[in-house]
């Protein structure tokens, strides 16, 4: 099994936020985490289930259900002159075709909404 570092890291700081949010809005348990990934920030959907399964335990969160919403990429195509949507790193242009995009986003993570109880 590879190392789950990352994921671990990001499962913790997951965690982090919904207890805060817990405390701060006095629910007890979460039904469901919406989470929305970029689709730069390199993320692998399965670790970070399996980070969040094994940290939740005993937690607000535990047994909750992780839903990951991709939320593809921002580039700044030159030849458009204008910001455009792409849903990986080397994806070309969706409206002129070009391949030479800068990336300018996609690589947060945010939690988009909780169903508590
Ligand atoms: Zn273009």
């Amino acid at each position: 099994m590879r190392l789950v570092v990352h994921e671990m890291a990001l499962s913790a700081s997951l965690l982090r936020v919904i207890e805060d949010s817990a405390a701060r809005e006095g629910f007890r348990a979460v039904r469901t985490v919406w989470l929305e990934i970029g689709a730069l920030a390199a993320v692998e959907p399965e670790a970070l289930r399996f980070g969040f399964e094994v940290l939740s335990r005993g937690t607000v969160a535990d047994g909750a259900t992780l839903r990951i919403v991709d939320v593809g990429a921002s580039a700044w195509c030159e030849a458009c002159a204008r910001t455009v949507t792409v849903s990986a790193r080397f994806d070309a242009c969706p409206l002129c075709g070009t391949d030479a995009l800068r990336p300018t986003g996609g690589r947060e993570i945010r939690v988009r909404e909780l169903e508590v109880t």
